[in-house]
């Protein structure tokens, strides 16, 4: 697919980054703050999340995924989970994608909110599998989430690879991956889908610790291993907040030059929204 083609012929592995809607009245204005200062850095795609859910984010992700593609120069990727969406959603939210240009689109699941009913027939799309076609059709170029330590809800790791295999086979076109903080884990994960027939790019995604609050609720969310140098930094620097952030950081981009060693397709940076992360992977990816 084009975004990863481009980078290839490039020479370089390419680099993306996540950002999310951010929170509050400002949405538009913060996000174009945040927008401009990552297209600075000159990333191979922006990619920008959705909040599952049901409130159809308002349209968030799409107006700030127009804003990266026609306003910065930088392809962007519009997240859209499944979890919620009625039939006539998807078609709708369809609909204001293509009428807004967006051409790239991470189809996810979404988290299951708390309470809701599960089982058959209680929702449209029960996997991100299941969108994948209706997007491809559409003509969008679509991703989807790979996982190297499997999904939290999934306790074998082979399987979880097979169901990702169907998303390829369903038409995704490049993969992202979940964090992690040991490579090898993502090294042991991408030998499992090459030998599954997976061939499509998959991208490593990595998101740098920035606090051991932060870094509980997204091993919680979604069961990544922390090793214990990553423990150690978070005991060592435990009462010094800037020197935990920058430990953390300086791991990420220890992590993301590894991976580039190890040829990875592609890294992707979960910025946070932060400026100095994102500057600080470009650099130590870049330099
Ligand atoms: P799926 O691929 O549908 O998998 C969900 C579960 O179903 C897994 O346990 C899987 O093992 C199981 N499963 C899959 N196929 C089958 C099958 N055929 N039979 C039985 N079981 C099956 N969340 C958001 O809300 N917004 C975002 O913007 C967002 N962006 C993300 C970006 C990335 C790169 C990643 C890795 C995650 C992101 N998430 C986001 C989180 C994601 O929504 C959750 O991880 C979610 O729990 C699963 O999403 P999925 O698309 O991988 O789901």
């Amino acid at each position: 697919d084009q975004i990863f083609e481009q980078a290839k012929a490039a020479g370089a592995q390419p680099v993306s980054f996540e950002m999310f809607p951010p929170k509050g009245e400002m949405t538009l204005e913060r996000a174009r703050e945040v927008a401009g200062s990552f297209s600075q850095l000159n990333p191979d795609f922006i990619s920008v999340t959705y909040s599952a859910g049901g409130s159809g984010n308002n349209g968030a992700t799409t107006k700030i995924a127009q804003m990266i593609d026609a306003d910065f120069g930088i392809p962007s990727v519009a997240h859209l989970t499944c979890i919620s969406l009625k039939r006539a959603d998807l078609l709708a939210k369809i609909d204001e994608m293509r009428a807004a240009g967006i051409q790239n689109v991470l189809a996810l699941r979404g988290d299951v909110p708390q309470g809701a009913p599960t089982g058959p027939g209680c929702a449209d799309y029960r996997y991100a599998k299941d969108i994948i076609p209706h997007l491809v059709d559409a003509s969008f170029c679509v991703g989807a989430a790979a996982y190297p330590e499997g999904h939290i809800e999934c306790d074998d790791l082979e399987l979880s690879v097979r169901q990702l295999k169907e998303k390829q086979d369903a038409g995704a076109s490049f993969l992202v991956t979940q964090l992690f903080f040991d490579n090898q884990y993502f090294y042991r994960f991408r030998e499992l889908a090459e030998r599954a027939g997976i061939t499509v790019p998959i991208t490593a995604g990595i998101m740098p610790f920035m606090g051991k609050q932060q870094i509980s609720r997204m091993v919680f969310m979604c069961g990544a291993s922390l090793p214990s140098p990553v423990i150690k930094l978070l005991a060592r620097y435990e009462d010094d907040a800037d020197s935990l952030r920058a430990a953390g950081i300086e791991y990420a981009c220890r992590q993301l030059e590894d991976l580039a060693a190890n040829g990875v397709d592609g890294l992707h940076i979960y910025t946070m929204n932060r400026a100095d992360v994102a500057g600080a992977a470009m650099s130590a990816l870049r330099a």
